[in-house]
């Protein structure tokens, strides 16, 4: 018998006793679309796949790979970019049957189960006229999210997920559920999984009764030149101040005309009249094609984003945080995005650090506060055969800023988008780069919550 078949039969035999937790084995007709992540280049495979339906499910399981030695990691959403959540021969824990949204009686906070989908929590704040920090992708994991950073439309006016966060209910390495002191919350703030499985996050929520968002899509016959404009002019307008309720993502996506420079407006502001003046504001940055910003709701943007973004690409990103789109930077990204592949998975986007995320009053390791803008330049291709091309082309846009602009870049790195193998010599690099100061405060919360390192195989790898 080899060594996996001897795993998988004590596997078995010891799920016998523990029915509630699910499984899917390596035989099972769904193994394949189980452990399937976002990146489709991930060929890794685990060992089986285990699905916990509630918090004593967790413990048994950690309490069962740890003392059998077993490789294991965790996954929600499967949209590590990198498709980290899987490894060859480890064991998959699924957490996505854990997964709700319970609003608090105060109405001021909400406990999120470690397996929801983003979607289920914007979405059922809404229905109860409230909103929390969120990304705009319905089917990226809530807890993945928000514990690495989380960057999204409503940074500006609430701050980053990260910042929301006020408790958190963990699974230990003894496999014992623990709620997180303030030192651990701080490792959680910034590292997500590294100390434990997270249960519960208890997060802040406000009140969200209206939206106006949507997509402005600026003529882009010639994408650098208008890129190069509307950054000109976004400059000019951020210096006579811009409203924090108004979060603006830059995009550069295929359309079916080509490569399209659009601005994805969000303005979570009660009176609708101010986010319309803005919208035009704006608009009138570049000439626009189309200006999609309309009264509308979380669940409907939600779909209509999700409904743009393929569910399988192959590829991986590169990333870097600018300080400001300056002439050069905007040169550089210009002369990028007018050579992007013409594949619906291939996209850029720019998340920019402002308003009340540059600051937050509770601890964590997140490192990056100064005013940035974070470069998701997406490498990927919905065809496997056009992978090479789609990376060759993000790579070449890295390059380019850093021999261009390299003022411009900042030191720190967003874990979640960096490129942990092109972008890093070495795990300590990767760990480095992405914490920056934070990283001896990270080691030691590490040695103390996790000291014999059984939660090896998460983002990011410690040892
Ligand atoms: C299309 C796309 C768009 C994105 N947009 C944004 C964006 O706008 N802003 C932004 O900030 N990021 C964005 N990201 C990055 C994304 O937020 C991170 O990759 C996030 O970690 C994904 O979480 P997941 O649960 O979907 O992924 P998974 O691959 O399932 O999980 C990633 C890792 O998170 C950890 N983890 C997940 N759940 C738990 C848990 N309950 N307990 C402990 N550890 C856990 C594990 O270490 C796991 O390996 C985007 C990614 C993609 C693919």
């Amino acid at each position: 018998m080899t060594e996996t078949a001897t795993e998988i039969t004590r596997l078995e035999t010891f799920l016998q006793d523990h029915p509630t937790i699910k499984y899917i084995s390596p035989s099972s007709d769904n193994y394949a679309s189980a452990h399937k992540c976002w990146n489709g280049a991930r060929h890794d495979k685990p060992l089986a796949i285990v699905q916990p339906q509630s918090h004593a499910d967790v413990c048994t399981l950690i309490k069962y790979v740890k003392s059998k030695s077993l490789p294991f990691t965790l996954r929600t959403g499967g949209h590590n970019l990198e498709g980290r959540a899987v490894v060859e021969r480890a064991l998959l824990i699924d957490l996505r049957l854990l997964a709700g949204v319970t609003i608090e009686f105060d109405r001021k906070s909400a406990v999120i189960q470690g397996g929801t989908l983003q979607e289920e929590v914007g979405n059922t704040l809404w229905k109860e006229g409230l909103g929390t920090a969120t990304g705009s992708i319905p089917s990226v994991g809530y807890v993945g999210w928000a514990t690495y950073g989380g960057y999204g439309p409503f940074s500006s006016h609430w701050g980053l997920g990260a910042d929301q966060i006020i408790s958190a209910t963990v699974v230990n390495p003894d496999g014992e559920i623990y709620v997180a002191d303030q030192d651990l919350l701080q490792g959680i703030r910034g590292t997500g999984g590294l100390f434990g499985v997270i249960l519960e996050l208890t997060v802040k929520v406000y009140p969200l009764h209206k939206l106006l968002a949507g997509p402005i899509v600026f003529e882009s016959t010639n994408i650098k030149e208008t890129f190069i404009a509307f950054n000109a002019e976004y400059q000019k307008l951020e210096s006579e101040g811009i409203p924090a309720k108004l979060t603006v993502q830059q995009t550069i996506f295929n359309s079916s005309h080509g490569a399209a420079f659009a601005v994805q407006f969000v303005w979570s502001g009660e009176i609708l009249e101010d986010g319309q003046h803005w919208s035009e504001r704006i608009a009138s940055l570049g000439p626009v094609l189309m200006n999609g910003v309309t009264p509308t709701n979380l669940p409907d943007w939600f779909a209509g984003i999700g409904a743009h973004i393929p569910k399988t690409v192959y590829g991986s990103p590169f990333s870097y945080n600018v300080s400001s789109i300056s002439p050069e930077v905007a040169e550089s990204i210009g002369n990028g995005i007018a050579k992007m592949p013409n594949n619906p998975g291939t996209m850029m986007s720019m998340h920019q650090l402002r308003g009340n995320a540059l600051q937050c009053e509770l601890s964590s390791v997140f490192e990056a506060r100064e005013p940035h803008f974070m470069l998701e330049i997406i490498g990927f291709s919905t065809d496997s055969a056009l992978q090479q091309e789609a990376e060759k082309w993000a790579a070449e846009i890295a390059e380019d800023l850093v021999k261009v602009a390299p003022d411009a870049l900042l030191p720190t790195h967003y874990i979640s988008v960096f490129n942990s193998i092109a972008q890093a010599s070495s795990p300590t690099e990767w760990v480095d780069k992405t914490y920056g100061t934070k990283v001896d405060t990270l080691k030691s919360l590490k040695a103390e919550f996790d000291p014999e390192n059984l939660f090896a195989l998460t983002v990011p790898t410690l040892r």
